[in-house]
């Protein structure tokens, strides 16, 4: 599993300029999704938290780079690796959201008990249903610096495709 690190300028410079070979998990692309890819927050914007979440949020947008992709290559994989974590993690979004309802209007001794519970499982439905976005299925990320797009635990496959595609070149 490599560490696949891609010129930001050839993933914007879209269809043809990729192989079209998911970089994730090196099934041939059945798809060229455009997206927008993102810079994960840098560590030292955490202390920000401490300032409120509103303060972190400014921080965390104000140093995010962008690159955005037109043609990302998206393989059978990545589709059903999406359809499965929404498949759950929908659901239990709702689950939660009746339970917190339910418990609101039961109104009794065991409502907060409920109501608790309604929380427990909104949140894990929210963090199921958040590794189904998009960019967390292609696995990629900006570099904080905006230069690259970085693939940890890329395909070798997709890595061989890319450099062929040089070599032809
Ligand atoms: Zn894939």
């Amino acid at each position: 599993m490599p560490v696949i690190t891609l010129p930001s300028a050839q993933v914007a410079a879209g269809a043809g300029h990729l192989p079209p070979v998911c970089p994730r998990h090196g099934d041939p692309a059945v798809e060229q999704r455009a997206i927008k890819l993102l810079s994960k927050p840098p560590a030292w914007a955490a202390i920000f938290i401490l300032g409120g979440g509103i303060l972190y949020l400014i921080i965390v947008l104000a140093v995010r780079k962008t690159v955005k992709a037109p043609a990302w290559p998206w393989c059978a994989t990545c589709g059903a690796q999406r359809k499965k974590l929404l498949a759950i993690g929908l659901p239990l979004l709702a689950v939660g959201l009746l339970l917190l309802f339910g418990a609101i209007a039961m109104n009794s001794d065991s409502s907060a008990v409920l109501a608790l519970l309604g929380i427990v499982v909104l949140i894990a439905g929210t963090i199921v249903a958040a590794r189904g976005g998009v960019l967390p299925v292609t696995g990629a990320l900006v570099s904080g610096d905006g230069r690259y797009v970085e693939i940890k635990n890329g395909s070798d496959r997709f890595l061989m495709a890319l450099h062929q595609g040089r070599a032809r070149v």
